[in-house]
């Protein structure tokens, strides 16, 4: 089993990745929580695929564990839900050493991690997620939350896990969809810091699209490595782990703007376009590394502009820059951007004229 560590002051944990790693994760409880309640938090789709298999791994142990559903999707990322699911896990008398798991996507991550955080002044919680983007982004780092009608994530915590455990076979029930929009958080680690690792994807793409095993298990490795360090050097973001939210600026103002009826990773896909169109605008960086992500964008037959997202939306720039100005990340006046001098050289910018941020939309209406 790939074991990585994420070592912070009160709050380390280990990120464990195995195929059919579920018999590992009831063995981790038994050892470590064996008078706890197992809760396991899950979408319905998930449930139908996993949970029965999760279950049998857990009884085997004889752990009580319990299982609740909720609505897949981007909906469920909401406060009343999480007040519903509170009330039903009170009903049934969560206790103080219970440990919830997040078994499911980012959806489910954020939501179980953020309640976790906050029923009964905060329980463990353990990731097992099984899409792309959860494996590789979500499930580390300890940001949880829920949208709100301002805009995505506004109500959150950051609330680190207990545990990670990703089993990278459980990406074979996944559309091709889901993967390929998880796929862009992958490309974006490699855009940040590693030309090398960009070139590699681009060498490996038909293996990657194929879901190769063994190619996105060292993927996989490779990203939560890179996130861990990150997270790290700055767990609550007040400055280098910004550069994680490359292309997220323009994917946050286009989820909302689509009321959150886009995939994430879609929107990461021409946010992180977005963000080498306005490098380029800026001067900070050439037309060949801005055609060398666009065409490996395309060869994953990613979006690569707002109407390839959504041709039948009226696309007003104006509203899309005030979606931007709305950001939580936002401390000042300026919309802070993380752009790029190269390929794998992100950094963040503090001020960016309005004139080349629509100027940046405008380009990206269409292919
Ligand atoms: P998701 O959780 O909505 O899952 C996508 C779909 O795939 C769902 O319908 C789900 O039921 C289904 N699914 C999940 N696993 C499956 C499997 N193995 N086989 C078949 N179907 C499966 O979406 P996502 O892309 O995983 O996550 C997106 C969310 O993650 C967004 O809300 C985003 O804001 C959040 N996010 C959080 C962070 C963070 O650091 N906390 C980082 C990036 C994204």
């Amino acid at each position: 089993m790939k074991t990585i560590n994420l070592s912070l002051k009160e709050n380390s944990y280990k990120i464990y990745i195995k195929k059919n790693i579920f018999k590992n994760v009831a063995a981790h409880h038994f050892s470590y929580y064996k008078k706890s309640k197992a809760i396991v938090i899950t979408d319905k789709n998930v449930a139908k695929l996993y949970s029965k298999k999760l279950i049998s791994c857990f009884k085997k142990y004889n752990i009580d564990i319990q299982v609740v559903e909720i609505l897949p999707g981007e909906k469920s990322k909401d406060l009343l839900e999480i007040k519903k699911v509170a009330e039903k896990l009170l009903k049934k008398e969560v206790r103080r050493n219970d440990i919830i798991y997040a078994l499911g996507g980012g959806v489910v991550g954020d939501f179980s991690g953020f309640l976790a955080s906050i029923i009964l002044r905060g329980i463990k919680f353990i990731q097992v997620p099984t899409t792309l983007l959860s494996q590789v982004d979500s499930s580390v780092g300890g940001k949880t939350g829920v949208n709100t009608e301002n805009g995505k994530n506004l109500i959150g915590s950051f609330y680190q896990p207990s545990a990670v455990f990703i089993d990278p076979s459980t990406l074979k029930s996944l559309s091709q969809k889901e993967f390929l929009a998880g796929y862009a958080e992958v490309l974006k680690y490699s855009m940040i810091n590693d030309k090398k690792f960009f070139l590699w994807l681009d060498n490996n793409y038909k293996k990657i699209v194929l879901k190769n095993s063994s190619i996105m298990t060292t993927i996989i490795e490779n990203c939560c490595i890179k996130k861990a360090k990150i997270v790290r050097q700055d767990e609550k973001e007040l400055n280098y782990r910004m550069l994680l939210n490359l292309g997220h600026t323009f994917a946050h103002a286009i989820e909302k703007e689509l009321s959150y009826k886009v995939r994430h990773g879609d929107a990461v896909s021409v946010g992180l376009l977005m963000a080498m169109k306005l490098s380029l605008l800026l001067k900070k960086t050439n037309l060949k590394n801005y055609n060398l992500v666009k065409s490996h964008l395309e060869k994953f037959k990613l979006p690569t502009s707002l109407n390839c997202l959504n041709s039948k939306k009226n696309w007003n720039p104006k509203k899309l820059i005030k979606n931007m100005q709305s950001d939580k990340k936002r401390v000042d006046e300026n919309i802070k951007f993380i752009l790029l001098n190269d390929i794998g050289k992100a950094y963040i910018e503090n001020s960016v004229s309005y004139q080349k941020i629509n100027l940046t939309i405008q380009e990206l209406l269409n292919d």
